[in-house]
């Protein structure tokens, strides 16, 4: 991976000050340098600090706090005289994240004696029960099973010492605000605790200063940076082409883990079928799946036997898959923002990675707004076979407002305003053919 830029050279895992048990793991995972939040948490945990993380999936956040606590853990007897008892919780949104994150200790942990479960919403509870009977020392959960468990008094978490808030604006958005607190009452008031979360809106900073002593704040590289390293671009298109282009573009062999993100469920299956149809192996991963079902596209496409596998924004959250090479917008995000978080799914962690987007005509305003928010001209492809004949320059269709449920400035309010510098057709940065 790429050196961390600091100004006296790139670190070495050695020079962290992590035990044996823990340098040999994370030389089997194939790491060399520590990433920037690596460098910058690990030595603060380690020290027992409170920890304000800013940053996002995907900057090896989850080894900066996993490795120090393993460690901490593992140094030190535990404070309770509890058989075994829970001295460590970290609380997550979803729960892909919450299984990764449970992996991740596995495997850092390999050759320590400590002991971790995960626990999440939409599966049945009897494993879990009888993990946390079992007992363990890492707990791993979201908010909602963890509550219904406490309630049953099945988790005692007053022996706690380290808590982790991991993806706190997420779990803000996607309303978990009530039953974080609800689980933060039940922590004891003596423990450690790391806060992590990619932007810090006002509750998210609210929620920290209630939560964090003395708090040491680390910061990486916002998302528009890590957007650097993923080459872009965008093909307009028309929308009955869309999937006649996909499978154009997929004659490309070296795209060979491919994501593509789709805006609805029923979207993401018909295009996944639409691939199988043309022999390209795909899955659709979203809500409407089992968890079984989603894990399994997902174990298929880590382990390359699916090359591409299609995704609702929801769904994607969270997913944490090492390689992908290509991430393929189907549909252009209609809040901005997402289109960051979509194309950070590739380039992870240091390497390259490519996004391409398929832009319709009245999906233009939403695709102007996204250069307008990552302050830069994404490369059209020219000369594709299914290039739209709507001039560039032409005003949009208003869009019907019902339909495009965004609150606040959205709406055909923008789409006037369409022009823009190089919208005279491809002029600037455009780029012709495709490779
Ligand atoms: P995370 O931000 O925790 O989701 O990590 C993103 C990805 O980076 C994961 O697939 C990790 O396996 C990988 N990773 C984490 N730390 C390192 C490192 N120091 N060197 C190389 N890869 C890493």
């Amino acid at each position: 991976m790429r050196a961390p830029s600091c100004y006296w050279g790139p670190m070495l895992f050695s020079e962290l000050g992590l035990i044996p048990p823990l340098m040999s793991a994370v030389a089997a995972e194939g790491y060399v340098q520590p990433t920037p939040i690596q460098m910058k948490a690990i030595p603060h945990v380690l020290a027992g600090r409170d920890l304000l993380g800013l940053a996002q999936t995907g900057t090896g956040k989850t080894a900066a706090f996993a490795l120090p606590i393993l460690q901490r853990l593992a140094e030190r007897a535990p404070r309770s005289n509890v058989a075994r008892p829970i001295r460590c919780l970290v609380l997550t949104p979803t729960r892909e994240l919450a299984s990764q994150i449970g992996e991740s200790f596995t495997t850092y942990g390999k050759h320590l004696q400590l002991r971790n479960a995960v626990i999440f919403g939409g599966v049945g509870v009897d494993a879990q029960k009888r993990a946390l009977r079992e007992g363990m020392d890492i707990l791993v959960a979201t908010p909602g099973r963890l509550l219904d468990l406490a309630n049953q008094r099945l988790v005692d978490l007053k022996p706690l010492e380290v808590f982790v808030l991991d993806e706190a604006d997420r779990m803000l958005d996607m309303g978990f605000i009530h039953d974080v607190r609800k689980v933060i009452a039940l922590l004891p008031r003596a423990r450690q605790t790391l806060f992590f979360s990619a932007t810090m809106p006002r509750e998210a900073q609210q929620l920290a200063d209630q939560l964090l002593k003395n708090p040491e704040t680390v910061a990486v590289t916002p998302p528009s940076t890590t957007a650097e390293k993923v080459d872009q671009e965008v093909f307009f298109v028309e929308k009955a082409d869309k999937r006649h282009l996909l499978v154009d573009v997929l004659r490309d062999t070296t795209m060979s883990r491919v994501l593509v993100f789709s805006r609805t469920k029923h979207g993401a299956n018909r295009i996944a079928e639409h691939l199988e149809q043309a022999r390209i192996s795909a899955e659709a991963i979203h809500g409407n799946k089992s968890q079984n079902a989603r894990e399994r596209a997902l174990a298929n496409f880590k382990a390359g036997k699916i090359r591409v596998l299609v995704a609702t924004d929801i769904a994607a959250r969270g997913i944490d898959i090492d390689d992908v090479t290509h991430v393929i917008n189907f549909d252009v995000p209609e809040v901005p923002e997402a289109y960051v978080h979509r194309i950070g799914r590739t380039a992870r962690a240091g390497a390259t990675g490519m996004a391409m987007t398929f832009c319709e005509a009245d999906e233009r305003p939403d695709f102007w707004n996204i250069e307008k928010l990552t302050r830069q001209e994404i490369p059209v492809v020219e000369g594709h076979p299914y290039e739209s004949k709507i001039p560039l320059d032409s005003k949009p269709p208003p869009k019907p407002p019902q339909n495009r449920g965004r609150g606040g400035g959205g709406g055909g309010g923008r789409s006037g305003g369409g022009g823009g510098g190089r919208r005279g057709g491809g002029g600037g940065g455009s780029r012709g053919g495709r490779r």
